[in-house]
């Protein structure tokens, strides 16, 4: 169905034709010069004369945000007032006090505070590991104490009260000292994981609202009058674009309670802005808001948004918001702000690999948007009220001007009906305030946050950055180093490059990094649907022919006689080939993700990232074989030359599994082909169309059809078959350890050449959870790791470690948000959890369930039953608690947890779960650095995550293979894989051969 947000232009689009359209919008509309000069004595007051909250930004400036200190502050901030237990507390203040270098703090409150807990921390604290003595322990409790109560304080500047009441009670002595000020209470929460979690901050929305209600004057524009602002990621615990439909359905009417009860009351009613991802979603909830205010409170006039000027299309999301109100006749509050996300929306492009980035990648970009955006709202002032929200003294300056063209200051005056409003955070930017507040006829209000600390963390980290960044104008201002000139310079300019690489050029001269496709827009996704109903209407998934165990032999031998030729060819030749399928692998995207999730039931989020994976390891190893095949020549004694070299070893076998039908399958053939080998490709019996579709690109690009051959048959027969051929040079196995080491034993057995076997098997993969980790976190890290591909990967999450003071909060938020995963067919966009591969592997999972029905403790007793008709082998995701990690027999390949509690370290855990000797991944969640560094160090495992998911290893990123039971390594898409393709040869010429030593005469 049609979206009306579907006509926004693309959010990657090139910054400076953007920025360059923005700035004519502002030629002579604007003076900066004149702006800058009624800045200008806003900041010499404020630096003459701080505020009293001035300790946060002093502070911040004594230890920026990027030095080891700020980051140590920043951290114990986040984690600190979390942590239940004594011990974690000590270990996470001793680590994060220990790695930084508070000495000589000149601040008086808040550092010295820090600073003598610091101090006394370097006596009394314990080294990591040691158990302290009981003074020691006195003495880090002390410290442990005074610590808290400096990140309490820190806390505290951001929030106004622990309750709306007491929120209220701060509100109304600040409005009786200042007239002109108004607050937008925020009750802290967002990111809802689970619907309890969504149900809880509805009802503290909802007790606000009454409360600020309450004590609002019943008459009076809402402009007049506190308001609430809200979050929609708050209320719905899946607030994503994936899940359209049902946000519409269930979020919609939880925000329209809230709205009736805003609009009963006449109060400002604001949606915050949250990340961009959920914008278009954003936008559509509010529009199906704005049509019920038009049915039922057609004279409200408190509705609003909150949009972002740092967004590339942050002018046409104004315009489609005045669209919008004058279809419907109605009057809308808008808050213009800069935006809060930029750091992670720039990663989320990187990890993406998406065309380019949502935001302008310069800070004066995002000061020039933010300008045009103000023009743009003063325009539609007939159905727009414009609410400015920045600290800045340059645009709030600018934005006066501005708004003097628009509105005259004399409609602005008080109590007449304002026109517009300025807005600040708690905590945040009083000193310029108190000076811009200096004119009477500006009204400004506060974005007031209120809450508990254990919901104020995130909104925590994102005031510390914004306090704590170079870039940012209130760390500027406290910097007194910062010129005046530099402080209010003038942003009305255009850089030509961005700062940023774009995400297609991650890895700079090295390859091109794979593009990927933002599921989130409704433009980006529309190829892989169209793909999909392209393969369904050509009769779905095409028959790929048998190979019988008698084809094997003649397949090795044709392969035996390509080899020569392959292997002569140069290796950049071969590279080229690699990159040339690379190419048109990116360009088949669509239909590849399209016979992915027809073929193997992936989810779409999950080809694109297959996709993306494989055509990174066909760029890599084109790369690599070129570095380690260049030939090296080696010192040695006068008068002779030394070279080694690197060639192909022959026939390999590549036998790959269903998991990663595309991209475990290219990995194999192209690092056995680079290398000047050649190939005798067997996938699985369960994708054999996903791999013939490779192999025909791979054909396309260059390699010949005798150099790759595809057997499809089973591994009992054909992959025996092709194992036992004694000219086979080495197989390449991804799948079970039980197969592994068949193929190990047949190739032990056979004649003929010792050949290498390089496997990648399975795992018992673990994650550890202090007490000092995030739930909120933790959750997302474990749905992910644990469900998401229906639990089918190899690094997959199977055993969940908890810290016992934690343990129940961990698994009440990790069973909500498995609970709110949606299980069903893989097509749907909304389908977090596909089917199992297959029948076999369904029936084999159920057994295994019900054997923990049996032995262990169901987390969620209460899950549905399994497999639908709509939607054959699937299975909800399940979760059971056992006693110790010995309990765990064996790998669960498919959506099951296991989870076992810990008391004291974690370090205890590693030995059990070492013990088990499996060594694949491993999951670390902890904000003490040294923890997980030590925990790292000790596991016997190939790739360790530390407070992420831990899955989803990137090619020539992170590379991937475990050690032990897991595999034999070499680890897929790192710098050591070719060289096991390789055979190597030293070529020693005796150079004084014809008679003398030329070269040494000749020195
Ligand atoms: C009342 C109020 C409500 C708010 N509500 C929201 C909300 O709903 N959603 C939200 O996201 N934020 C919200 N914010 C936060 C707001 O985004 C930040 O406080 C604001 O960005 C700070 O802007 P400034 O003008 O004070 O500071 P400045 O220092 O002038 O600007 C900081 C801005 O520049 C951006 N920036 C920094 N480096 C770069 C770069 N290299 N390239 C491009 N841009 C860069 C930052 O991301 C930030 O947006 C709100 C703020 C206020 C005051």
């Amino acid at each position: 169905m049609p979206r009306s947000t579907d006509r926004l232009p693309s959010p990657y689009r090139p910054e400076s034709d953007t920025v360059a359209q923005r700035l004519a919008t502002l030629q002579g509309a604007l003076d900066w010069a004149a702006a800058a000069q009624m800045a200008a004595p806003w900041v010499q007051a404020v630096r003459r004369n701080p505020p009293p909250f001035w300790a946060m930004e002093s502070l911040l400036k004594e230890y920026p945000i990027s030095s080891a200190e700020g980051l140590a502050l920043m951290r114990l901030a986040e984690a600190l007032l979390r942590v239940p237990d004594t011990a974690t507390a000590i270990a996470l203040t001793a680590d994060q006090l220990g790695r930084a270098n508070f000495d000589g703090s000149e601040d008086s409150t808040l550092a010295s505070l820090s600073s003598s807990a610091i101090a006394l921390s370097k006596h009394l604290l314990p080294e990591q590991g040691q158990t302290p003595g009981l003074l020691t322990q006195l003495g880090a409790r002390t410290v442990v104490a005074a610590t808290l109560r400096a990140v309490q304080l820190l806390g505290r500047q951001f929030v106004l009260g622990q309750t709306i009441e007491a929120g209220l009670k701060e509100a109304a002595s600040a409005h009786k000292a200042n007239k002109q000020l108004r607050f937008s209470f925020d009750m802290l929460g967002e990111g809802a994981r689970t619907e309890a979690d969504a149900q809880r901050y509805l009802d503290s929305y909802q007790d606000a609202i009454a409360a600020i209600a309450a004590k609002a004057p019943a008459q009076g524009h809402p402009a007049d009058k506190d308001g609430i602002s809200i979050k929609l990621s708050a209320l719905h615990p899946r607030y994503e674009d994936a899940q359209h439909a049902r946000v519409m359905v269930e979020l919609v009417p939880r925000v329209w309670a809230l709205c009736e009860a805003a609009a009963q009351a006449n109060l400002n009613l604001t949606i915050d802005a949250e990340e961009v991802e959920r914008l278009e979603l954003s936008l559509d909830v509010f529009d199906a808001l704005l049509q019920q205010v038009v049915q039922h409170h057609p004279q409200w006039v408190g509705f609003g948004l909150a949009l972002q000027a740092y967004q590339t299309r942050a002018v046409e999301l104004i315009e489609h918001v005045v669209a919008l109100a004058r279809r419907y006749g109605v009057r809308v509050m808008c808050r213009l702000v800069k935006g809060a996300y930029w750091d992670a929306e720039i990663k989320r492009s990187q990890e993406l690999g998406l065309v380019g980035y949502p935001v302008f990648t310069h800070k004066h970009h995002t000061d020039v948007s933010y300008l045009a955006c103000a023009r743009v709202l003063l325009d539609a002032n007939d159905v727009m009220f414009a609410q400015f929200a920045t600290h800045n003294a340059g645009t709030i300056a600018a934005i006066l001007q501005l708004a003097a063209r628009v509105v005259s200051t004399a409609e602005t005056a008080l109590p007449g009906a304002p026109q517009f409003e300025l807005q600040r955070l708690h905590g945040m930017g009083e000193g310029v305030y108190r000076e811009v507040l200096k004119n009477p006829l500006v009204r400004c209000r506060v974005y007031a946050p209120v809450g508990a600390h254990r919901d104020l963390l995130a909104y925590l980290v994102r005031r510390l950055l914004e306090n704590g960044a170079n870039s940012s104008f209130v760390h500027q201002l406290a910097d007194e180093s910062v010129g005046m000139d530099a402080l209010l310079t003038s942003p009305l300019r255009l850089e030509p490059s961005s700062p940023l690489p774009l995400p297609v050029n991650l890895y700079g001269d090295q390859r091109a990094n794979s593009q990927g496709l933002d599921l989130a827009v409704v433009a980006q996704r529309a190829p892989l649907l169209q793909a999909y109903a392209a393969l369904i209407q050509s009769g779905g998934v095409p028959h790929v022919p048998l190979a019988q165990e008698a084809d094997a032999a003649p397949a090795v031998q044709r392969a035996v006689a390509a080899f020569g030729p392959w292997n002569h060819t140069p290796v950049a030749e071969r590279a080229a080939v690699l990159r040339r399928a690379a190419n048109a692998m990116q360009a088949r995207l669509p239909q590849l993700c399209a016979l992915m999730v027809a073929e193997a039931h992936k989810t779409w989020g999950d080809t694109v990232a297959e996709v993306r994976e494989a055509v990174d390891f066909l760029r890599f190893y084109a790369n690599d074989a070129e570095r380690v095949m260049a030939p090296h020549t080696l010192p040695g004694p006068t008068g002779e030359s030394n070279t080694l070299r690197l060639e192909g070893r022959g026939a390999w076998v590549c036998i790959s599994p269903w998991n990663f039908p595309l991209a475990i399958f290219v990995g194999q053939v192209a690092a056995a082909l680079v290398t000047g080998n050649t190939v005798l490709a067997k996938p699985a019996e369960q994708t054999p169309a996903v791999a013939r579709e490779a192999v025909n690109l791979l054909h396309a690009a260059g390699v010949p059809a005798d150099a790759l051959q595809l057997l499809h048959g089973p591994g009992e027969t054909v992959g025996a078959a092709l194992v036992a051929v004694p000219q086979v040079a080495g197989v390449v196995f991804t799948g079970s350890t039980q197969v592994a080491k068949i193929i190990q034993l047949a190739l032990a057995q056979k004649d003929g050449p010792m050949v290498p076997l390089i496997a990648e098997t399975g795992g018992i993969n673990a994650m550890l959870v202090d007490s000092t980790a995030l739930p909120e976190q933790v959750a997302d890290a474990v749905v992910q790791s644990a469900f998401r591909s229906a639990g089918q990967r190899c690094s997959a999450l199977r055993l969940l470690c908890l810290q016992d003071e934690v343990a129940d909060t961990m698994i009440e938020m990790v069973r909500g948000a498995a609970q709110a995963l949606v299980v069903g067919p893989a097509a749907e966009l909304a389908t977090d959890v596909g089917p199992l591969i297959d029948r076999e592997a369904y029936d084999n999972i159920e057994r295994h369930v019900q054997g923990l029905k049996n032995e262990a403790t169901n987390l969620m007793p209460n899950t549905p039953p399994t497999a639908t008709d709509a939607a054959p082998h699937t299975l909800q995701p399940q979760m059971f608690e056992v006693q110790s990690v010995a309990d765990v027999k064996a790998e669960i390949f498919g959506p099951v947890l296991q989870v076992v509690r810990y008391k004291g370290e974690p370090m205890g855990m590693m030995e059990h779960i070492n013990r088990l000797g499996y060594g694949l991944t491993l999951g670390i969640q902890t904000r003490i650095d040294s923890r997980a560094q030590a925990l790292a160090a000790a596991a016997r495992v190939g790739n360790v995550y530390v407070n992420r998911n831990m899955i989803g290893a990137v090619v020539g990123v992170q590379p991937f293979g475990g050690e032990g039971l897991s595999g034999s390594g070499p680890k897929a898409g790192g710098p050591h894989y070719l060289l096991r393709f390789c055979a190597e040869q030293t070529l020693t010429i005796n150079t004084t051969a014809a008679g003398g030593n030329v070269a040494l005469f000749s020195q």
